[in-house]
């Protein structure tokens, strides 16, 4: 299929840049909402379970001081938990610019977010950029390595050709330091397949979320073509409205493998929910948080819909090879 120089390849190329702006012209348009509006919506708890999900992320994988790359990083929803997590420098890339203004204007200590606090201890750095595309170790050589790098609810925007996947992957491991951290979430392939093959057609959802796979999509080609390019649109109400690329998770554990990346974990966002509120730390987060009622998953706020939306996703931990310089 790969042809240098060919017609088919300009075209390829061409329709990856419209896809990739797309994504960003999406992310960029969404608006930052009010407090009220944002306690108002219909997914509510489930943004407060991603948010649970990240903050026991961080919190497990980050020490005071680290330097901390955060790949797509949207409007700094996780600036807040980073400072609770005493990281000593940030970095945050995302190719849509209205969101890295919104994510300035929130470090900046604006108004509407942190009215009653005092700015980031950290200092900061925000770029606009296509994290899947450009060669980051040139544009960050002054700022590399770091600790830990993240990428939340992004990594699968790589997957849409094989070279931007391996550009993703090139970018995290030639900017983590030996032993550094790479942790993420993303949708689970073998959530979304296995609720395609349950499905009538090639659509299925919920009140909350739709998936709809495009119509030249087969089982017989999924199984015997490339693992990238499968796309399809997703739809979160009041959140996400944009084409998105399935993950096989085994051809991301080995495609980060040959970039040194080594898989130290993955959990289906249920799997961590059970798995991590037997910490009594975790579940007194949670309340706060306010995203399940008492910490009991059966007596949840979060609706039977928004915990099917939450079972589409996985968290997961890699470790950059190699023997950290530092303790
Ligand atoms: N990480 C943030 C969070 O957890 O709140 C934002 C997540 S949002 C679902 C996905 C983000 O990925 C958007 O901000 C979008 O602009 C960003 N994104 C998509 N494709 C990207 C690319 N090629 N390079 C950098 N960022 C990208």
């Amino acid at each position: 299929r790969y042809n240098p120089g060919g017609d088919s390849q300009i075209l390829e190329d061409e329709s990856t840049k419209i896809f990739a702006r797309k994504v960003a012209d999406h992310y960029s348009a969404r608006t930052n909402q009010t407090l009220e509006e944002r306690e108002a919506s219909p997914i509510i708890h489930l943004k407060k379970l991603n948010n649970w999900i990240k903050s026991v992320l961080i919190q497990l994988y980050t020490r005071q001081g680290d330097a901390v790359l955060d790949l797509a990083c949207g409007k700094g929803g996780d600036l807040i938990k980073w400072d609770k997590a005493k990281v000593g420098y940030y970095v945050g890339v995302d190719i849509a610019e209205g969101s890295i203004e919104d994510c300035r204007t929130r470090y900046n200590g604006d108004a509407a977010h942190h009215m009653h606090r005092k700015k980031f201890a950290f200092p900061a750095r925000l770029i606009s950029g296509d994290c899947y595309e450009v060669p980051l170790d040139r544009v960050l050589a002054d700022d590399a390595p770091f600790d830990v790098c993240s990428c939340q609810f992004a990594l699968h925007y790589s997957w849409s050709t094989e070279a931007r996947a391996r550009r993703a992957l090139a970018n995290v491991s030639a900017l983590l330091r030996p032993g550094g951290t790479f942790i993420g979430t993303m949708p689970d392939a073998n959530v979304i397949i296995k609720k395609l093959r349950e499905a009538e057609g090639l659509a299925f959802g919920n009140s909350v979320y739709s998936i709809h796979f495009d119509e030249d999509f087969s089982e017989k080609k999924f199984k015997s073509s490339s693992p990238f390019g499968i796309k399809y649109k997703f739809h979160l109400e009041d959140a996400v409205d944009c084409p998105e690329w399935i993950v096989p998770f085994h051809v991301f554990k080995s495609l980060a493998e040959e970039y040194d990346l080594e898989l130290v974990f993955v959990k289906n966002f249920h799997e961590f929910v059970h798995e991590y509120m037997k910490k009594p730390a975790f579940v007194e987060l949670m309340c706060r948080l306010g995203a399940l009622g008492d910490g009991n998953q059966d007596q949840s706020t979060l609706s039977p819909d928004e915990w099917e939306a939450a079972y589409l996703y996985l968290a997961y931990v890699l470790r950059k090879r190699g023997q950290p310089d530092r303790t």
